[in-house]
């Protein structure tokens, strides 16, 4: 099965890709579809965003689909920043200015109650109407000063539970073992992994002339448990509709029917 990312951000196409790796899945990026739309994030929630991202990239590639959309939420700051994680210092705001923003906002907050919590939601789409949403949580708290160069944006600010160092002061892969992101990726992971399965359905035609075998082979197969459609019977229900025996007679005439007025197989 081919999956394709619908983000341009190459740090989590590497994170997505590493964790997605021994997956039978050819992952895609917008480096195969040079013409991916560029999707707006205009939802007002996490979900809404990556199923807007999911769905506009599934359509235009015809494939299954994975987006996610990421923010801080911040207890005393009602959720906030939450969906609006990227731009909470204005449009255009850089990490430093809404890490600026944040710690002006919880100037006078004591520390028991600077609880925050990361929130990934992930987005999966298939081209034929399946659509599934999970998600992963990072709890912590917001401290006071910046500490740490690793991640990005509130990386610095953040420290996880039970742990005194901030995300920008563990390494990528102890960050990739606790994230939100990666809990939900992880998810996502047992979807596709069920998506695959059901899309590699082995399908067996058999063909043969009268008296070769067929069903008793198919019989052996329903014993193994597969299903199995019978053609013959299906070709033999449709001559006893109405409007195909209808047509039938106007193409070949009155002599297909039997004494029953029913398409005789034999004539
Ligand atoms: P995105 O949806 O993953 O692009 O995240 C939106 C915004 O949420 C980012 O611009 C960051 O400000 C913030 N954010 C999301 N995930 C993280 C993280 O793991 N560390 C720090 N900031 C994050």
């Amino acid at each position: 099965m081919e999956v394709v990312l619908a983000t341009r951000n190459v740090d989590k196409i590497n994170e997505i890709k590493d964790i997605l790796k021994n997956l039978r899945l050819k992952i895609l990026t917008f480096k195969d579809f040079p013409n991916l739309p560029y999707v707006k994030e205009e939802g007002n929630t996490l979900e809404e965003n990556a199923l807007l991202k999911a769905r506009c990239v599934s359509h235009f590639t015809d494939k299954v689909a994975l987006a996610d959309d990421s923010g801080l939420e911040v207890e005393a700051l009602k959720g906030a920043p939450g969906v609006f994680s990227s731009r909470f210092a204005g449009p255009g705001a850089t990490y430093e200015d809404n890490n600026r923003k944040l710690l002006s906002s919880l100037r006078d907050i004591p520390d028991e109650k600077r609880k925050a919590l990361f929130r990934c939601v992930v987005a999966l789409v298939d081209p034929r109407g399946k659509e599934r949403i999970v998600e992963g949580v990072c709890k912590g708290k917001i401290i006071s000063e910046a500490r740490g160069k690793n991640g990005f944006g509130y990386d610095p600010l953040f420290q996880p539970e039970g742990s005194d160092k901030t995300f920008a002061e563990i390494s990528p892969k102890e960050k990739n073992q606790i994230s939100h992101r990666a809990k939900a990726l992880l998810k996502a992971k047992m979807i596709l992994e069920e998506w695959a399965s059901s899309n590699s359905t082995l399908v067996v035609g058999l063909t043969g002339n009268i008296g070769c075998g067929k069903s008793t082979v198919a019989d052996m197969f329903k014993e193994m448990g597969a299903y199995v459609i019978e053609a013959d019977r299906i070709g033999h229900l449709i001559l006893k509709r109405e409007e195909v025996k209808e047509k039938l007679v106007n193409l070949f005439g009155e002599s297909i029917l039997d004494k029953d007025k029913k398409v005789s197989r034999k004539n």
